[in-house]
């Protein structure tokens, strides 16, 4: 009679090498007390999502924070998912924030590490060594079930209003004998791995997640799937052997594995591996029309990272936004280290929200102008650069013929205790200041400016004209404006907004009105940065040419 020995030689007959020899290749890691080893573990699907960028940063700085190894694993056993090209968009773009692995997947065929291969595909003959001793154990078994029975089993299972899935009495190759499951192993018969579980779905296992505290689950009952007819194993194995012999410590991952934790738990138990740490992260939601959702990749633009950096997000800004839905007293943190490095920042797994994260644009937009403002200005001028010449070209082309110029733009308003917070990204600059090159302004519709329609026509030239005559731009700010309120008592307008509300009848506005038709004549627009320094930048002679330009529109 066979025993479980030859049914898994029948099975892998070139499998020779044991788990032993796998404990020995990948050694436990001499770590440091405390030091943590944590994967980022993407299936290449797609770009990276929101969702994938927070759980690899904040379990990136985890390991870091604690001296250890943070190493990114391929997951591509769902061939039929893949999408070409994007695991190395993938990895690229966690070092477009930072995020530089120690270990891991680095492109097709490269790796770095000796933990390796990080790449699932290339490790079949691993979870193999792996399976072979399982159905050696007699605790896993091929089974031979066609798609047609499955199916068949659940209308069954429906029916009855059982538990659906294949378990205890409804696993039928379960209880298959050695002799006649190699019987139809030899005769061709196509089939997959089961592990046969020793659960009951009627026990609860505790367990204590890093962040969500205390769990009781439902004990896993199902013989789930191990080994696809590909050859390569399902999510739930694959994560047991790798997440073991790359000697993970903390699986950190999103909330919607934390319900297969239970076939996890007994997968671990049964191969005699120590359990490991888990971090179910929270999953990234948000507020649509008033219902709390996923953030869905087809639905929200801002699903994609590539968004955010399309826009010109500055990293920090999203970075740090990610921050503060990773844990509650980041702001608090932020606010008393103003001056300090985001990184410094020690994340906790207990001050993580536990139920769901609630992603919210104008917050990262508020966190970006903040963070712009404070920026040098020569400092932000290369970081706009380098997005401009990947995504606004005509843009960077200006910026590098004239760099002084564009940079004694930045810098209106900004070396300040309360700096400007005019750009949220960088994709904001470009249309607040594009008047200041003088191509842009000429094609202006000079008859299109928005005049305030209570001033003449007549009054308004009248005005300009004064000032194209009295123009004196080397005063200081204060003295500047002393000047725009002296023009605007000598056409009639009150010096200040107080004088104009008490008696308007004596007045034909204020000074304000005044300054809204030299800003209108010299930007063509209604808002623009503090004027004073608009017209210092552009200098007397351009100022002049300006007005001369709009005086004659008039
Ligand atoms: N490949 C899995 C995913 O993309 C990873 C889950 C995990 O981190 O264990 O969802």
């Amino acid at each position: 009679m066979a025993d479980y020995k030859d049914l898994a030689n029948i099975i892998f007959p070139k499998i020779t090498a044991t788990v032993e020899d796998l404990e020995k290749k990948y050694p436990p890691r001499k770590l440091n007390e405390g030091a943590m080893v944590i994967r980022f573990a993407p299936s290449p699907t797609g770009f990276l999502h929101t969702g994938s960028l927070f759980s690899s940063f904040v379990s990136y700085r985890f390991a870091k924070q604690s001296g250890g190894i943070f190493y990114v694993r391929l997951e591509d056993t769902d061939t039929k998912r893949e999408v070409e090209g994007s695991a190395d968009a993938l990895v690229e773009q966690l070092s477009v924030f930072g995020i530089h692995p120690d270990e891991g997947y680095v492109k097709e065929n490269r790796d770095l590490g000796a933990y390796g291969p990080y790449q699932q595909s290339k490790r079949a003959e691993i979870y193999k060594i792996c399976i072979k001793s399982l159905i050696e154990k007699g605790r896993a078994y091929p089974c031979f079930c066609t798609a047609d029975e499955l199916q068949q089993l659940r209308k069954e299972q429906e029916a009855q209003k059982v538990i659906p899935g294949y378990y205890g009495p409804y696993a039928k190759c379960r209880n298959l004998s050695i002799d006649e499951a190699i019987a139809r192993i030899k005769n061709h018969e196509p089939y997959i791995i089961r592990f046969k579980s020793m659960g009951n779905h009627e026990n609860k296992v505790f367990f204590h997640d890093e962040i969500k505290g205390d769990l009781e689950l439902t004990e896993n009952d199902q013989d789930i799937v191990i080994l696809k007819s590909d050859g390569l194993p399902t999510y739930h194995f694959a994560h047991l052997v790798d997440d073991h012999f790359m000697r993970t410590t903390h699986v950190t991952r999103g909330e919607e594995w934390l319900p297969s934790l239970p076939i996890h738990l007994e997968l671990f138990d049964t191969m005699g591996f120590p359990r490991l740490k888990y971090a179910h992260y929270p999953v990234i939601m948000k507020i649509d029309n008033g219902v709390r959702r996923k953030l869905s990749k087809r639905k929200d633009l801002e699903a994609s990272v590539s968004y955010f950096l399309e826009e010109g997000y500055p990293i920090y800004g999203i970075l740090e936004y990610l921050l503060t839905i990773a844990n509650s007293n980041y702001e608090a943190w932020r606010n008393d280290h103003l001056e300090e490095d985001y990184l410094n920042f020690k994340l906790s797994f207990d001050k993580m929200s536990l139920d769901g994260a609630l992603f919210d644009l104008a917050k990262i937009q508020s966190i970006s102008k903040e963070r712009i403002a404070h920026k040098k200005a020569e400092v932000l001028c290369e970081e706009v650069k380098a997005w401009a010449l990947k995504y606004q070209k005509d843009f960077y082309d200006r910026i590098v013929a004239d760099e002084p110029f564009f940079i004694s733009i930045l810098n209106i308003e900004r070396n300040k205790e309360k700096p400007r917070k005019d750009y949220a990204k960088y994709s904001d600059i470009y249309p607040i200041i594009s008047f200041f090159y003088d191509d842009v302004y000429r094609s202006l519709d000079f008859n299109r400016l928005e005049w305030n329609p209570a001033i003449s026509k007549t009054e308004i030239k009248e005005v300009l004209e004064d000032y194209f005559n009295q123009i004196r731009l080397d005063l200081s700010e204060e003295d500047w404006f002393e000047s725009i309120k002296a023009l605007s008592v000598r056409h009639g307008f009150a010096d200040n907004m107080k004088l104009w509300k008490k008696d308007k009848e004596s007045y034909k506005g204020h000074v304000g009105d005044v300054s809204e038709m030299l800003r209108i004549a010299l930007t063509g627009k209604k808002n623009s940065p503090n004027l004073y320094f608009v017209m210092t930048i552009l200098g007397t002679e351009k100022v002049k040419e300006r007005l001369c330009t709009v005086i004659k529109s008039l």
